[in-house]
C-alpha cells in the first residue's frame, strides 16, 4: 500500500493556513491506489476526509483524527475528449482551464476565480457569475465504503455550495460538457472575470472563501456582518476583511479557533440586528463548531 504520513500540518494544505496535524495522511495517484487506501481505512475504522486546494476549509488546531488524503498524479491529471475535459479530482481549476482553453473548449470561465479542484468543486457545487459546476458537469466517478459509482448530474444532488455526497466519499474524476469557442475569447473573458474578483475580494490575502452561505433573499452575508459594523474586527491573528466582510484573513498568525470566534461574533450579530441565522459554507474539518444562537 502507498506511504501513509502521519502528523502532517494541515496548516500547510489550507489556504487560510491554519490548522492542527492530520492522524494519517496520503497521495494516492491511481484509482487502484486510492481503493486501497480507502480499504485499509475502512477496515481500521478510520474516517477519510478529502482535501483539494483547501480553500474553503477550516481545520482544527487540535489536529484531525482521520485519513486526510489529497490526490495526486492520475487523479489529478485532466484530458480531453472531443467537447468533454475528463479531469481527476484533484485537479485543480486552473489546470482544468488551461487545457480547456488549449483545446479551444469554453464554459469553465466562471471558475477562473474560483482556487480549488475538481472534486472539491463537485462537493461544494462551486459556482461564480451565476454559473456553477452543476452546469457544467455530466458525472463524477465516486469511490466510498460502498466501492466505486458514476453519479450524473442529478444523482449528486447539487445546489447553492451543496451536494449529496455523503462523508467520506471522493470524487475521483470528474466529467464536465463544455462548447466550442475561441481561445481569445475565453482569455479576455477571464481576464475580465478575474479583474471584478480584483476589485471586490482580498485575493491576495490568505483566507478561504465565503465565510458564509448568502440567504435565499434579502442581503447577502457580506453586506450584513459589514452593517455590523465588523469590517476589520481583529481577534487573535484572524482578521475580518476590511475589503470584503464575508472574508476572514489570517492577518499574521491566526488559528482556526479565532477564526471561529469571529464567526461566532458575526452570527450573534446579524441574528441581533436582522433575524437572520447565517449558515456556514466553509466546511469543518475535525471537532469544530459554531455554538447555538
Ligand atoms: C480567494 C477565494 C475565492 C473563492 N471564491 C469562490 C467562488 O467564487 N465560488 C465558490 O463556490 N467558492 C469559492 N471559494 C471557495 C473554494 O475555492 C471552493 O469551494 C472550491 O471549490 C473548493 O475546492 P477545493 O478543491 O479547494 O476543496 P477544499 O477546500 O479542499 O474542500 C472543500 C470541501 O470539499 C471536500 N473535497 C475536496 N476535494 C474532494 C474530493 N476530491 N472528493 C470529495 N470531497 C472533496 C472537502 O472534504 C471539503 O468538505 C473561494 C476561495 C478562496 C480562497
Amino acid at each position: 500500500m502507498i506511504e501513509l504520513e502521519q502528523g502532517v500540518a494541515l496548516s500547510r494544505l489550507t489556504t487560510i493556513g491554519t490548522g492542527g496535524p492530520a492522524t494519517y495522511f496520503a497521495r494516492p495517484q491511481t484509482l487502484e491506489q486510492l481503493a486501497e487506501v480507502l480499504a485499509w481505512a475502512g477496515g481500521e475504522g478510520v474516517p477519510v476526509e478529502t482535501i483539494g486546494l483547501g480553500s474553503n476549509v477550516l481545520a482544527a488546531d487540535g489536529g484531525v483524527d482521520a485519513l486526510v488524503l489529497r490526490l495526486a498524479g492520475e487523479l489529478a491529471a485532466v484530458h480531453v475528449e472531443g467537447e468533454t475535459l475528463i479531469a481527476g479530482g484533484g485537479a485543480t481549476n486552473a489546470v482544468c482551464l488551461h487545457r480547456a482553453r488549449e483545446a479551444g473548449l469554453g464554459g469553465l470561465e466562471f471558475a477562473s476565480a474560483i482556487p480549488g479542484t475538481a472534486g472539491g468543486g463537485v462537493r461544494m457545487n462551486a459556482g461564480a457569475y451565476g454559473r456553477d459546476w452543476r452546469a457544467v458537469m455530466v458525472e463524477a466517478l465516486v469511490l466510498g465504503p460502498g466501492g466505486a459509482r458514476t453519479l450524473s448530474v442529478d444523482e449528486l444532488d447539487l445546489s447553492y455550495r451543496h451536494s449529496g455526497l455523503e462523508d467520506g466519499e471522493v470524487v475521483a474524476q470528474v466529467r464536465f460538457q463544455l462548447a466550442a469557442r475561441a481561445p481569445v475569447a475565453i482569455r479576455a473573458e477571464v481576464a475580465e472575470l478575474l479583474a471584478r474578483r480584483k476589485a471586490t475580494q482580498p485575493t491576495n490575502k490568505r483566507t478561504f472563501g465565503s465565510v458564509f452561505k448568502n440567504p435565499s433573499d434579502g442581503p447577502g452575508a457580506g453586506r450584513m456582518i459589514e452593517e455590523t459594523g465588523l469590517k476589520g474586527h481583529r481577534i487573535g491573528g484572524a482578521l475580518i476583511s476590511p475589503q470584503h466582510a464575508n472574508f476572514i484573513e489570517n492577518a499574521g498568525e491566526a488559528t482556526s479557533a479565532d477564526a471561529v470566534a469571529l464567526m461566532t461574533e458575526a452570527r450573534r450579530r446579524v441574528r441581533e440586528r436582522f433575524g437572520v441565522v447565517l449558515e456556514h459554507e466553509v466546511r469543518f474539518l475535525g471537532p469544530l463548531a459554531l455554538p447555538p444562537l
